[in-house]
């Protein structure tokens, strides 16, 4: 077996990714060796990258955690994967399996969980590491890669449109129909709600269309506001706001109806304005929602495997994930853009 893989490394914020070859990492006792198929490139990639979140990842990191492999190699005692098997590595790493997060199916929440392609080496290279009670078992066929974006969008829509309470039967609002929206709006329909798109980009607006929508609205249009407040008989039981962009969090409050919830998903950083007379006059929700626990993603598979859900994936390679990164923060990405890794590599 090789030594040595390429991976595209972040050095210090705001820089383009440096691709070099490096030392592939050895498995420590619980922990899995991925030799890569694809990974996603999620706007997340862009905050770690530029540093934007409070919180900095430490440089140099791999970013990438919408993974999707083959297991290269099994760490000490790992006993739920084989050599060979299809496995997919989600954002959230590992976790410490023993607080009241990680004990009550919250694991998201653990104070001391770790990050792929944030607090640890993720993606964008040949291999990584994974832990293998929190990676995902894939089937392994000719539509491996496809599936990557599940892996983060797909898990973290879901589980965002859960977080809306929206029931089958009533409307449910995605603001921002990217990489985690365009599978929002079919997450929505595939769970039996009436959808209304939301983006301030055309092309967006096309894509929420062939996704199912069942209203597209131009987020920068006073007349679609109104147009959306008609046709939903006075505003969405709930919505999904995965809009990079500060605006957009403040102006899909006003699409709610009474006793409606807001699931905030994306993460521009900044601040927002609460109108608190509205917020409890209408008796609104506003909540916060990351990523999924393993029981959403496992579900949020489930939809992908039945062909309910999928994703619309751009293959590119490794050595252009700098142009990938500048088209994502341009607004130019249609769905999601995965590297596609050298099956020889
Ligand atoms: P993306 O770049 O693919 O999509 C963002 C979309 O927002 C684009 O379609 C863009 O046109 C649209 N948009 C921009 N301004 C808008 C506005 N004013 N109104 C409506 N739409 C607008 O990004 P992505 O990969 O889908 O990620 C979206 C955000 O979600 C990022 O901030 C990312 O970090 C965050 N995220 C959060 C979680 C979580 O667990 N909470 C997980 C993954 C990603
Ligand atoms: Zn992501």
């Amino acid at each position: 077996m090789r030594t040595s893989m390429r991976a595209a490394i972040a050095t210090s914020p705001g820089l383009p990714l440096v691709i070099s070859e490096m030392s592939i990492p050895k498995p420590q006792p619980g922990e899995i060796l991925v030799k890569i198929l694809a990974c996603g490139v999620c706007h997340t990639d862009l905050h770690a990258i530029d540093g934007d979140w409070p919180v900095k990842p430490r440089y140099p990191f791999i970013p990438g955690h919408e993974v999707v492999g083959v297991v290269a190699a099994l760490g000490q005692g790992v006993k739920n994967f084989r050599e060979g098997d299809g496995i997919g590595v989600p954002w959230l790493h590992d976790a410490c399996d023993t607080c009241e997060y990680c004990t009550s199916g919250w694991e998201t929440l653990c104070a001391s969980q770790h990050n792929s392609g944030y607090s640890v080496d993720g993606g964008y290279a040949d291999y990584m590491i994974a832990s293998a009670g929190y990676a995902t078992p894939l089937p392994l066929d000719a539509s491996a890669p496809e599936l990557a974006p599940i892996l983060c969008a797909g898990v973290t829509s879901y589980k965002g449109i859960k977080e809306t309470e929206v029931r089958a039967g009533e409307w449910l609002a995605v603001c921002g129909v990217g990489g985690l929206g365009h599978l929002a709006v079919q997450y929505g329909k595939a769970m039996g709600m009436h959808v209304v798109a939301i983006d301030v980009a055309q092309d967006k607006l096309d894509i929420a269309r062939q996704a199912g929508a069942d209203l597209v609205i131009d987020g920068a249009s006073e007349l679609g506001v109104r147009q959306l407040l008609r046709e939903t008989g006075g505003g969405v039981h709930g919505a999904l706001v995965t809009a990079v962009s500060t605006q957009a969090f403040a102006q899909t409050l006003r699409l709610l109806r009474r006793k409606g919830t807001m699931s905030l998903v994306g993460l521009p950083p900044g601040e927002f304005p609460l109108p608190i007379f509205d917020v409890v006059l209408k008796r609104l929700t506003v909540r916060g929602s990351i990523v999924g626990t393993r029981r959403d993603l496992a579900e949020a598979l489930e939809f992908a495997l039945d062909g309910k859900v999928s994703a619309s994936v751009q293959h590119r390679r490794l050595e252009e994930v700098n142009e990938v990164l500048a088209e994502l923060k341009a607004g130019k990405v249609r769905g999601r853009v995965a590297l596609v890794m050298d099956a020889a590599a």
